[in-house]
């Protein structure tokens, strides 16, 4: 079998970031996939599975009630590896483009502080598996170091 495109990224030169993973044709529509890079690979700890599933819960319940963007939203969702998560985008957009939506987004996680939705036995597979207050930090963390500060390094793929 071929070697998938997102397995043929350098990650031992990928640093936390904003980037556009790959872009794919359904009929007429592109759709953006990004990557949103939350630790650096293969360097310092992954994230640990409940803050993911939080973080999980809470970007997919803001980007689907955003103002602007929910009508283009098609996915929010981890990385097996646990070193960011797949954003889906119906459109065809640069990295650049959703900046101001994701230091909103993870401004809205940094403060999140009520009851995670979603996190119920009816509503969800794992419900019990969740850690707001690592979530708070994580987001605070990705914010300051790197959405407030990005530029190219963090936007577009090391070659
Ligand atoms: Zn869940």
């Amino acid at each position: 079998m071929d070697k998938i495109t997102s397995f043929t990224i350098n990650h031992l030169e990928l640093l936390p970031g904003v980037y556009v993973s790959r872009k794919d044709k359904v009929s007429d529509t592109v759709i953006t996939t990004f990557d949103i890079r939350m630790t650096r690979p293969n360097f310092e700890p992954v994230m640990n599975t409940a803050e993911v599933h939080t973080i999980e819960h809470l970007a997919a319940t803001f980007l689907r009630n955003h103002s602007l963007w929910k009508e283009r939203v098609l996915y929010f969702g981890p990385m097996g590896c646990r070193t960011g998560f797949y954003l889906l985008l119906s459109g065809d957009y640069e990295s650049r483009d959703i900046v101001p939506l994701m230091q909103e987004l993870f401004a809205f996680i940094r403060d999140y502080r009520d009851e995670v939705p979603g996190a119920c036995a009816r509503d969800c597979g794992n419900y019990l598996d969740m850690n707001l207050p690592m979530a708070n930090w994580l987001a605070d963390r990705f914010l300051r170091e790197v959405l407030d500060v990005i530029d190219d390094s963090r936007l577009i793929y090391p070659e």
